[in-house]
């Protein structure tokens, strides 16, 4: 059974014990876009005592607010009550719901396209809010008054871009007046969450436009003020005949395909270290702009709260980026240190976008991709020929002279320069005799 076929088969038996039930939100949205949808709401009169009792695998996930998750055939289902919203004092979570009926659950829901009904048994979008006009018409625009709709959750603002950008879709007029007074108060919303949506935003299709509607509704200079700072950056026309820092950026931001999280906010923010060391002598020069920058990347990572990992990866991609203007005359062990680390693909796919969007020569990259591809991995990583022990053994005194060793013993294996054990130690008193 496919998830569709499940899913109608909740509906089927949500009514069949006399309930109302359809799909709602965002899987309707994609199934009259023609897009497959990745899960299907349930919407339904029914309370979470009722679905409860109806099928046997259900986790009420908040039962506050009329929602359970439901499991059929090993799928599962959001199955949510009938709810309107009551006051949102805080500016993101309702204060309290009130179970009602269909038309009243959509008004609460966000945008037009999102709102829309659908009745599986009969094949019927059920349209209270004119979601389907807005479709044709490619049309973001809030259910409802759009002022009073960012009051209460100033997270619909992140939304509103995410789908216009995504879908290509124009934010429609009374909606787009509503951005600059709710924008000044984005910061209501939890950072963990605004970092999550703009997550979603950059690693989705058209993270270039979705960076300039940031900037148009003001949503920039308030999360990424070192993001807006890029604007109007000159760059030597040289390097970069495209234009500015920004200019240059959203290009990459552009050719970016489905890009890992690392990715997407490592190309925002790689040159983001260039506002800040920008210096107009002779030339443009921007001294260290790759530290200055990584710096800075791991601070905005740890403003919204970016899982340490996403955060170290990111700090090394920026930190790195201009590496590669070195990379064919690097030392063999430092190029397969680089290769080795965790980022690299992504520290070398960040590379082609970068020269991509500026003087469009992938010379080396395609170097790059030829020697990480012939490299075996032991070639990469190779078996220790030595060990703290064996230096001891050697009579060393332990300290933090063992590391220096051990790594110019590593650097020369990756050197091709000692493949055995003997040949190691034998390096090993050459290069670092004991002082008597
Ligand atoms: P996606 O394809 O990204 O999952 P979606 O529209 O399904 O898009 P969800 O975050 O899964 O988005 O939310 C499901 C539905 O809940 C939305 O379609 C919308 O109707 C409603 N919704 C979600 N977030 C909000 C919000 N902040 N304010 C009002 N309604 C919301
Ligand atoms: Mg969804």
């Amino acid at each position: 059974m496919s998830l569709r076929d499940n899913a109608t088969l909740v509906i089927s038996q949500l009514r069949e014990a006399g309930h109302e039930a359809y799909f709602v939100g965002g899987c309707v949205r994609d199934m009259v876009l023609g897009v497959e949808p990745h899960d299907y709401d349930i919407a339904t009169s029914a309370k979470p005592d009722d679905v409860k009792k109806l099928f046997d695998k259900v986790i009420e996930v908040g039962a506050e607010f009329g929602v359970s998750r439901v499991c059929l055939d090993g799928d599962w289902f959001e199955v949510a009550t009938f709810r309107a919203d009551l006051g949102y004092s805080d500016g993101r979570r309702p204060d309290a719901v009130e179970f009602t009926d269909a038309k009243g659950d959509v008004a609460r829901r966000d945008f037009t396209i999102n709102g829309l009904l659908c009745d599986p048994i009969k094949d019927e979008v059920i349209d209270h809010v004119g979601g389907q006009i807005d479709i044709e018409n490619k049309l973001i625009r809030c259910i409802g008054d759009p002022v009073e709709r960012f009051a209460e959750d100033k997270l619909r603002l992140l939304r509103a871009i995410r789908f216009a950008a995504r879908l290509e879709y124009q934010i429609e007029l009374s909606t787009h007046r509503a951005f600059p007074a709710a924008a000044a108060e984005i910061k209501q919303v939890s950072p963990e969450r605004i970092g999550a949506e703009l997550l979603n935003i950059l690693t989705g299709p058209h993270a270039d436009r979705a960076v300039d509607l940031l900037d148009q509704t003001r949503l920039l200079i308030h999360l990424l003020p070192e993001v807006h700072a890029m604007k109007g950056v000159e760059q030597p026309p040289q390097f970069h005949p495209e234009g500015d820092v920004y200019v240059h950026t959203k290009l990459m931001l552009g050719y970016m395909v489905a890009p890992s999280p690392e990715l997407a906010l490592g190309v925002l923010l790689h040159d983001v270290g260039k506002p800040p060391t920008f210096q107009k002598t002779d030339r443009i020069r921007f001294n260290d702009h790759a530290a200055v920058g990584a710096n800075m990347a791991a601070k905005i990572c740890r403003r919204f709260h970016m899982p340490n990992t996403v955060t170290d990866a990111v700090a090394n991609l920026v930190a790195t980026h201009m590496t590669f203007l070195e990379i064919r005359n690097m030392r063999e062990s430092r190029l397969k240190r680089f290769m080795r680390e965790p980022y690299f693909e992504d520290a070398l796919e960040l590379h082609r976008l970068d020269c991509l969007a500026s003087h469009g020569n992938l010379d080396t990259w395609r170097w790059c991709l030829d020697r990480y591809l012939e490299l075996e991995p032991e070639q990469v990583r190779p078996p220790r020929l030595l060990t703290g022990n064996d230096l001891i053994e050697m009579s060393y005194t332990p300290g933090p002279q063992f590391k220096e060793i051990l790594t110019a013993v590593e650097d020369a294996q990756l050197e091709g320069k000692l493949d055995s054990r003997e040949a190691a130690i034998e390096f090993v008193h050459r290069q670092f005799p004991r002082t008597p």
